[in-house]
């Protein structure tokens, strides 16, 4: 997992989805244990040893503790938490889904006659309205914590939004959570075409 990951990681930046060293990524080992990845990074170069081990309660091991893990560690908790199932979770910094959520006041985006709405976890048709909910951003992780466990319902889809930031995608597997990133970033893609032709 963690070499697939890592490749994924570099891809990722390839297309724009972690500039400047921002974002972070996660994943579960076979044992449950949580890596995420440290702070800092040009994700261009992103390596294998770049991952940092947490312990039980979600903070970082003391075989790693002389490293500094990614400000947003919580967030990916967090989800594990919520969402047993949850092996990998990805973060980007994609630029259609914060153009489009700078423009929203609502806390959810809508999407709506899309094919690739299928790429979404759960959704099996075009025929039908998809809502991503949008949190909005803050430095504060237990924001996050608080919003997440009280917003749970809304986070079927495998995605959430955070305004003017940038999204987390999560899945059972990497082949699930890529899919959930690429689909939602194309979803925006299209939206802020449509609105802006
Ligand atoms: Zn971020």
């Amino acid at each position: 997992m963690k070499s697939d990951l890592t490749i994924c990681i570099r891809q990722l930046h390839d297309k724009g989805h972690s500039p400047g060293t921002s974002t972070n990524y996660s994943f579960k080992d076979n044992s449950n244990q949580i890596w995420v990845t440290r702070s800092g990074i040009d994700k261009i170069n992103i390596r294998e040893e770049d991952f940092i081990l947490l312990d039980e309660n979600g903070n970082v091991a003391d075989a790693y503790k002389e490293t500094k893990p990614s400000a947003e560690t919580d967030i990916h908790t967090v989800l594990y938490n919520l969402f047993p199932d949850a092996k990998v979770v990805l973060h980007s910094h994609s630029v259609f889904p914060i153009a489009l959520t700078s423009l929203m006041k609502g806390n959810h985006l809508s999407f709506s006659g899309y094919e690739m709405q299928k790429g979404l976890n759960g959704i099996v048709t075009h025929d039908g309205i998809v809502e991503i909910p949008i949190l909005d951003n803050s430095q504060d992780m237990s924001f996050f914590k608080h919003e997440l466990t009280y917003r749970k319902m809304e986070l079927n889809q495998g995605i959430f939004m955070i305004r003017k930031h940038g999204f987390y995608a999560w899945g059972k597997d990497l082949f699930e959570a890529k899919r959930h990133l690429e689909s939602f970033d194309y979803l925006c893609q299209c939206e802020w075409l449509i609105l802006n032709k």
